[in-house]
């Protein structure tokens, strides 16, 4: 391949404003840069021609894997025979039309539409317009607040990243902006008190919830917002019986639970959604990643028959709904979306996220479980984290300033391996294409050892 690597980089870090990046060290040269060219199936290839294992899916989006002729070929037709048409006022084109259909077909129970947007932060943003309208249709426009997670991860709009529980993405951004509010992640490695068990642990959180919607008035909580497992935050399971005390509390106090199932939502957890997966009845659920796995950009607010009727009452008192995108249920985007999910069924990956997804979490914990400076090896489907700890038994973490998980990604990623040091701790991420066989795990492991190894000793 042409090593265009050395012009482009130049022109990287003298135009490109990257996302989440930091920005004098990228534009002084300082840190390393990744230029990518192609993908085959869990493999990347950058341009220098340096091929990785990518265990992370891009931004755990790329669920199908790369290269994927049947959707490249969908988004062509559909680019040739009507590149675009809105949405609005009614109108809509067969893809979209299609693939709404198949969305709330494999949706959890009591599901009813899909507003459309392009991006996981846009749709949660289109979640908090329909829960605040909602409640003013209903006559209670002081219910507004929307509880969310500390290390939740919801995008980062002005609402979005308000809604997001990490510092990185509030830092001198003015956020989390009024009326979000953040309550206890349920974090089970780091609890309070190390006495609680898993069953107690779930408990203090409802109870901390239910605390928190006193406090404030329960005629003012309008939502909470969670992913069935942290993501971002540090891909953390629900401990045992979270969900259940958690929506027994919204229950009580009649407030709406939004389940953000950008990451779980298409089979990452070894279902179609995460809700299934954990018994959580949602009224809103937020869909993007893996709806097109990322071959084109396409969200989806969810949204339950319940919270429909109250909408469609809304707009005969007030007329059509003043919410839209130009980009709303773009063609090119819906037909990506349809031949995935047809892919999905056709490969088998959702049942493969589940079996291969224990397979590898089971070799990670085999491999590290006795490490001195491996608190807790965790996860869920194929969604796997290793958190680093200066001392297990206090559990002791690093100084930040070490910046333990950046430099075991680092390593990893020199043994062509890419796994994603995750933003607030020292905790080293792994999210891999849904169609990972186990050789390709076995990769992912013996690749961590050899960095774990090498950046924090062999034991
Ligand atoms: N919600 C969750 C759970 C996510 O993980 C993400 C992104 O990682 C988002 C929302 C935001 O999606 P986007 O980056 O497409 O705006």
């Amino acid at each position: 391949m042409l090593d265009k690597s050395n012009e482009l980089t130049a022109w990287d870090r003298d135009h490109f404003f990257h996302p989440s990046t930091h920005m004098g060290m990228h534009a002084r040269g300082e840190s390393a840069t990744r230029v990518i060219g192609g993908g085959e199936g869990v493999y990347i290839t950058d341009v220098t021609g340096k091929r990785s294992l990518d265990a992370f899916a891009g931004l755990y989006c790329v669920n199908v894997g790369y290269g994927r002729q049947k959707i490249a070929e969908a988004i062509g037709e559909q680019a040739k025979n009507l590149a675009y048409y809105h949405a609005y006022v009614g109108h809509g084109t067969e893809a979209s039309i299609r693939l709404s259909k198949m969305i709330i077909d494999r949706a959890p129970k009591g599901m009813s539409r899909v507003y459309f947007g392009l991006s996981g932060s846009d749709a949660n943003e289109t979640n908090i317009k329909l829960i605040w309208y909602y409640n003013n249709i209903l006559g209670r426009p002081e219910k507004k607040k929307i509880i969310s997670r500390w290390r939740g991860y919801h995008g980062s709009g002005v609402m979005t990243g308000s809604l997001t529980g990490l510092h990185l993405f509030h830092n001198a951004f003015d956020l989390p902006r009024a009326p979000i509010l953040h309550t206890e992640a349920p974090y089970y490695f780091r609890r309070p008190d190390r006495s609680m068990n898993e069953e107690q642990f779930s408990q203090y959180c409802a109870d901390k919830l239910e605390e928190m919607i006193l406090a404030e008035g329960p005629d003012t909580i309008a939502a909470f917002i969670g992913e069935p497992i942290l993501g971002t935050g540090g891909i953390v399971p629900p401990p045992k019986g979270y969900w259940q005390k958690i929506q027994a509390v919204l229950e009580k106090y009649d407030i709406l639970l939004v389940a953000d199932e950008v990451v779980t939502g298409f089979g990452r957890l070894g279902t179609t959604f995460g809700s299934d997966h954990y018994g959580i009845k949602p009224d809103l659920i937020t869909i993007a990643k893996g709806l097109t796995s990322a071959y084109a950009p396409l969200s989806g607010s969810i949204v339950s028959e319940k919270m429909w009727q109250v909408l469609v009452q809304g707009s005969d008192e007030l007329g059509p709904i003043g919410h839209g995108w130009t980009y709303s249920a773009h063609p090119i985007c819906a037909a990506a979306g349809i031949a995935n999910l047809e892919l999905i069924d056709e490969l088998g990956i959702v049942e493969n996220a589940g079996s291969t997804g224990a397979y590898f979490r089971s070799e990670l914990a085999k491999a590290f479980s006795e490490h001195r400076h491996v608190g807790e090896v965790r996860g869920d489907g194929l969604m796997a984290a290793i958190e680093f700890v200066e001392d297990r038994d206090d559990r002791k973490f690093f100084d930040p300033a070490l910046k333990v998980g950046p430099r075991v990604a680092t390593a990893l990623a020199e043994r062509g391996v890419l796994g994603r040091a995750m933003p607030q701790g020292d905790i080293l991420g792994f999210a891999p294409p849904l169609c990972l066989t186990r050789e390709e795990a076995d990769i992912v492991v013996t690749a961590a050892v050899g960095a774990i190894s090498e950046v924090l000793g062999k034991k």
